[in-house]
């Protein structure tokens, strides 16, 4: 049994969440470095998956350049395989893909998407499930270069008009079209009532 603590207001670190490959536009990369300076730039700790690879490094090695503090955390078999970034704050090492993934989640106050593949959305989604089931009070964010999270969104809005889900349940998720503005909305974050009514002051799942 593991405990997750609620977010509880204040915003001192980062999650970001975001393709292991570069992308095919530019602009990715581009907004990746835009995204670690900001963060390390206005104080905060940036949490992700450890990589050296992708957008993932991108982000890593721009927070590291602006004087930031850089968690990364990642399963032994994936450093031993080199994928690992060697010059962060601190990597922790996890042993499996869940603990890392609850590891991320804990240390963040907030959760920051940029685009990826099917580990972004993996991640960013479960987030979000867990904010609406109200294990934690986190925001996330989408930051949407080049419009790449559109499609998603009307998936997510077809959830609402499908009644699979309530509307402030889609509502919650934060889309801006630059990392300023996510992190911006995220200072201003204010979380919907959990859906089965629990308050989220601590859960265990
Ligand atoms: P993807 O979007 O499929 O490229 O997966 C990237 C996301 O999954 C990142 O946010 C990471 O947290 C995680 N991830 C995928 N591959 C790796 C890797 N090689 N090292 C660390 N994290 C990874």
């Amino acid at each position: 049994m593991i405990t997750l603590t609620a977010g509880r207001g204040s915003l001192n670190s980062i999650c970001v969440y975001c393709g292991s490959a570069p992308g095919s536009d530019p602009a990715f990369h581009a907004e990746a470095i835009v995204a670690g300076a900001l963060i390390a730039r206005q104080g905060l700790t940036l949490v992700y998956g450890g990589g050296k690879v992708g957008l993932m490094g991108a982000v890593a090695d721009a927070a590291l350049a602006a004087g930031g503090k850089v968690i990364g955390v990642m399963p032994a078999d994936l450093v031993n395989q080199e994928i690992g970034h060697k010059g962060l704050t601190e990597l922790r090492i996890v042993n499996s893909m869940h603990e890392r993934k609850w590891a991320m989640a804990e240390l963040a106050d907030g959760f920051l998407c940029l685009p990826g593949g099917p580990g972004t959305f993996e991640e960013i989604f479960e987030q979000w499930t867990w904010a609406l089931l109200g294990f934690h009070a986190k925001p996330c964010g989408f930051v949407n270069v080049s419009g790449y999270y559109d499609p998603m969104r009307v998936v997510v809005q077809q959830m609402a008009d499908k009644a699979f889900l309530d509307q402030k349940y889609v509502d919650m998720l934060v889309y801006a079209d630059t990392s300023a503005e996510v992190i911006e909305a995220f200072r201003a974050y204010v979380p919907p009532p959990p859906k089965w009514g629990v308050a989220p002051v601590e859960q265990r799942y």
